[in-house]
Order: structure tokens, then C-alpha cells, then sequence
């Protein structure tokens, strides 16, 4: 699905990707870990185009998609999943699902005034899709709830949840389990596991938590200074001697 050849993102004289290359298969769920520090974020915001490199590709289903714009990598299906904006803040979860898709015909006034048909259809459809998408999470009872009130976990559920209103192929998750309680974390592990199984969505994964990583991940990637140190099952990383010196040893 993704293939990153001697990625580089240098900020001034700093390294924080230096040289990474890796692979996400078609249908995994790829844990990537590393200390703080190691390049993680940096790498996810170049691939999904936040950031540019300072060198290297990236490739999906084998295009070149070095350096695309988010919205142009969103269209493909390449989705990283970001904090909630602020001004989302007050919209109901279910609008703040509903939001989107975009590129809706109530957009433009000349739209408003001489669709209106359309537009309630569409609107009805989106929020059907909504609510699917809120069932699907296990959190219909928060579709009213304005997003700003949700929990640090109900967040993320929302977050993951954006990506489903779109047809995703593969999501990029920053620290998913950040600040997030036990039994919420298992509700986004199972919502990822059950979202891979059924609809087929590649998963790349950044997360500390080793628990969470073992459940979910096959194959892990450790990043350490910017590349990748090891690859491999979780047991294996666990084992390995370098990984245990550089991440996990603590
Ligand atoms: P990780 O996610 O693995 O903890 P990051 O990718 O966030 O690591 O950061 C890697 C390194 O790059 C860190 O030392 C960080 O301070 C540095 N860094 C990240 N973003 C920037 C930036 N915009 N400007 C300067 N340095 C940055
Ligand atoms: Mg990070």
C-alpha cells in the first residue's frame, strides 16, 4: 500500500527523519514505535503531506506520491486523523461527522437557493451515514453531544470515526491511546481491528502503549534518530537486543 524509500526531513541542521525506508502492507495493521523524539510524527506528516521532505519518496499502490497536498492524498484515501479543531468544538458530534465529506451542494449560495431538494436529500443521506458510523463506534448515545465535551478517548473515537464517513484506504493514527482510559482504548483497538477485518482499511499505527501494540500490530516498525532500527512481530521486537537498549529497556 505504502512504501517509503530513504525518506529525509530536516529541520535547519536537524535530522528527524534520516534515512528511513519501510513498507505498509495491503491489509496490515503496522505498529510504529520509538522513543520520543525519534521521528515518528515527522515521518506521518510527510507521508500524508503535511510536511514536505527534504528528500526521499513515498508511494502508493506503487504512484509516486511524494509531496501531494493532504486534500489530494484525502481523495486517494490516505488519511491521518488530527485533533479535533477548535471550532468544531461546539458542533454536535454527529454534525462534526457530517462535515466531512465537503464538497456538498449547500456549499454556494446559488446552490442554497435553487437546490433545495437536493440539498435536504443529501443531508438526510449524510446523516444516515453518520449514524451508522456512530453505531459502528458504540457512541449513538453521544450524537448530540457537542464534540467539545467529549472525553480525551471519546475524541479519538470521533477522530477515527471522520475517516469512515469517507472511502479510506489507509489511516495513519498518532498516539491513539494518548490520555485515553483502559476501556476506551479497547473500544478504538476493537473499532480498528473490526474496520480492518470488514472494510478492508490499512492501518498505520503510532502508540506506547506494548500491550496495545501486541493486540493489534503485525508487523512493528521501531524508529530510532529518524530510521528505522527493526522490524518484525511484536514478540520479536520485545526480543530484540538493539530495541531493547534504545526503546524498551527504559
Ligand atoms: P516522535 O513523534 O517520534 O516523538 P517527532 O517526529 O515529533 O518525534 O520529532 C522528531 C524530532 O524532530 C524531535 O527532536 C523534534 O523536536 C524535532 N521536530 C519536530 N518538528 C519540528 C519542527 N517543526 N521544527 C523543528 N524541529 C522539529
Ligand atoms: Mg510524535
Amino acid at each position: 500500500m505504502i512504501r517509503v524509500e530513504d525518506l529525509h526531513r530536516h529541520f535547519g541542521g536537524f535530522r528527524a527523519v534520516d534515512g528511513a525506508s519501510l513498507t505498509i502492507e495491503t491489509g496490515s495493521i503496522t505498529g510504529l514505535i520509538g522513543p520520543n523524539g525519534a521521528g515518528k510524527s515527522t515521518l506521518f506528516n510527510v507521508i500524508a503531506g503535511v510536511l514536505p521532505p527534504t528528500s526521499g519518496r513515498v508511494y502508493m499502490d506503487g504512484q509516486d506520491i511524494t509531496g501531494l497536498p493532504p486534500h489530494e492524498l484525502f481523495h486517494r484515501g490516505l488519511l491521518r486523523t488530527f485533533q479535533l479543531a477548535h471550532e468544531f468544538a461546539s458542533m454536535s458530534v454527529r454534525e462534526n461527522l457530517m462535515m466531512v465529506p465537503g464538497g456538498q451542494t449547500g456549499e454556494t449560495i446559488w446552490n442554497t437557493w435553487f437546490r433545495r431538494g437536493q440539498i435536504a436529500r443529501e443531508e438526510a443521506e449524510l446523516r444516515r451515514a453518520a449514524d451508522e458510523v456512530l453505531d459502528f463506534l458504540t457512541i449513538s448515545h453521544l450524537a448530540d453531544e457537542k464534540a467539545g465535551n467529549l472525553s480525551g478517548g471519546q475524541k479519538k473515537l470521533l477522530e477515527l470515526g471522520r475517516t469512515m464517513m469517507v472511502d479510506a484506504k489507509v489511516v495513519f493514527l498518532d498516539e491513539v491511546g494518548a490520555g485515553v482510559n483502559r476501556t476506551l482504548l479497547g473500544t478504538i483497538g476493537d473499532a480498528i481491528i473490526r474496520l480492518n477485518r470488514e472494510r478492508g482499511y490499512t492501518f498505520c499505527v503510532i502508540e506506547h502503549d506494548m500491550d496495545f501494540i501486541g493486540k493489534l500490530c503485525d508487523p512493528v516498525i521501531v524508529m530510532a534518530e529518524g530510521k528505522v532500527l527493526a522490524e518484525g512481530t511484536a514478540d520479536e521486537i520485545m526480543q530484540n537486543e538493539e530495541v531493547i537498549e534504545s526503546y524498551l529497556g527504559r
